[in-house]
């Protein structure tokens, strides 16, 4: 498994964009590579469109972290009275507060008060579930997520009443945590590798643990009564993520593809919003790119991951792992390089010939490849497709460094910030 970012490059630059000439977004969590405007449209499962004047204040904070009221003010469109107003009933509900601090200010005109999230704001947790290990971080509201605790999963943990075990147990001690922290828990987000339905957390398939038609929801909702929990697809949330505040932003249609080193998933979004298709879209893992080729787990052959995840990349460089294959400069191992970014590229070529995307973001073990061949996957994408050729689309490497959990921690979030009068943070 590799991880392309390290957490420590995070930085929070504050990208700010206009949407429709009234909200302003800002971008948090960025890596230091400056993010294009963007809109802030969302999809429409994982909605977070304020209704409300108190609500688009609290996506603001969320999204850009703390910021002068001025600067709120302006950013929103509101009237004075009204960013009163709301900073009135946002700090009833004690979620925000303004301070005397001034920090924020522009320097220019009259010294502004900070707007920041109050201390009894709530927290969320996010679970994100990979095929050799469990992550799991707290995000409060315009902050970075915390540092992930790891768990290691082995095969013995797949069992689905064992794995909901293990899932609810880090929550648990995530929750623990913020003890003596005068907050309490909004909700939860877990991520689960494969075809999920996002209402009730049900696996119809997820070939790295081997499931079929496992009901993981509600193996877990009774673990977490008392909780909020929300169940999505590991790549919808890092599309998602990359869409708000990294990569794809900007883009019209994003065609994102995920990899932590065994298996690729996919996702696509359009206009702003997930296109989900029947509910599975996009799994560009199983594209078949070879019909004669190696048998897949999944029943087809040939299929995309078979030869360009990382596992497959260590395998045809003969080495331990992605890592080395990527370092390694022996000729089989550029060899093997070549080939799965060229494999890679045919399979993007497909891709982009059906979903015409304007932007191809590739995060993980994908963007390290990309980083180790930048000239053969845009020359086999331009290849294999008029589509990608017209347009002239370079993919491009994601920009944040945990895009899952980061998209995990927003769709946790999506009800307070959809509407923070309606949703009271419930258990503890
Ligand atoms: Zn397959």
């Amino acid at each position: 498994m590799t991880e392309r970012s390290d957490p420590g490059q995070v930085d929070t630059v504050r990208a700010a964009a206009a949407e429709e000439g009234a909200s302003q977004v800002e971008a948090l969590h960025v890596t230091r590579r400056k993010a294009p405007p963007h809109s802030t449209a969302l999809p429409d499962a994982h909605d977070t469109a304020p209704r409300t004047a108190a609500a688009r204040l609290l996506a603001l904070l969320h999204h850009s972290g703390p910021l002068s009221r001025s600067s709120a003010t302006s950013a929103l469109g509101l009237a004075r009275s009204a960013m009163g107003t709301a900073l009135a009933e946002l700090d009833e509900l004690g979620l925000v507060r303004t301070t005397a601090d001034t920090t924020a200010a522009s320097g220019r005109g009259r010294p502004s008060p900070l707007v920041i999230p109050a201390p009894t704001a709530p927290f969320v947790v996010a679970a994100v579930l990979r095929p050799n290990c469990l992550k799991v971080a707290t995000g409060t509201i315009g902050a970075p997520i915390a540092p992930p605790r790891h768990q290691p999963l082995s095969a013995r943990d797949f069992e689905p009443e064992r794995l909901a075990a293990i899932v609810a147990e880090q929550i648990e001690h995530a929750i623990r945590r913020q003890d003596g922290v005068a907050r309490v828990c909004a909700g939860i987000t877990v991520a689960i590798p494969g075809a999920i339905r996002e209402s009730d957390g049900f696996v119809r398939s997820s070939l790295c643990y081997g499931w079929t038609d496992v009901p993981f929801g509600q193996l877990m909702t009774p673990l977490l009564p008392n909780f909020p929990l929300h169940f999505d697809r590991d790549s919808n949330l890092t599309a998602m993520a990359e869409y708000r505040r990294g990569a794809a932003a900007g883009a019209s249609n994003a065609l994102v593809l995920t990899c932590d080193g065994k298996g690729i998933g996919g996702a696509l979004m359009n206009a702003g919003t997930l296109f989900t298709g029947g509910g599975h879209a996009v799994e560009a893992g199983h594209l078949m790119v070879d019909s004669r080729g190696e048998a897949c787990p999944c029943g087809s052959r040939g299929c995309l991951e078979r030869y360009a995840d990382g596992t497959a990349l260590a395998r045809a460089a003969a080495v331990p792992t992605a890592g080395e294959a990527l370092q390694s400069t022996t000729p089989r191992a550029r060899r093997a390089r070549r080939r799965a970014a060229g494999i890679l590229g045919s399979g993007l070529a497909g891709l982009a010939t059906v979903l015409d995307p304007d932007r191809i973001v590739l995060t993980g073990f994908l963007a390290d490849l990309l980083a180790a061949e930048p000239n053969v996957l845009p020359r086999e994408i331009h290849r294999g497709s008029l589509i990608a050729r017209t347009r002239g689309i370079q993919p491009v490497p994601g920009e944040l460094a945990e895009p899952m959990l980061t998209g995990a921690v927003d769709h946790a979030f999506a009800p307070l910030l959809r509407d923070p009068q309606r949703v009271r943070p419930t258990g503890r």
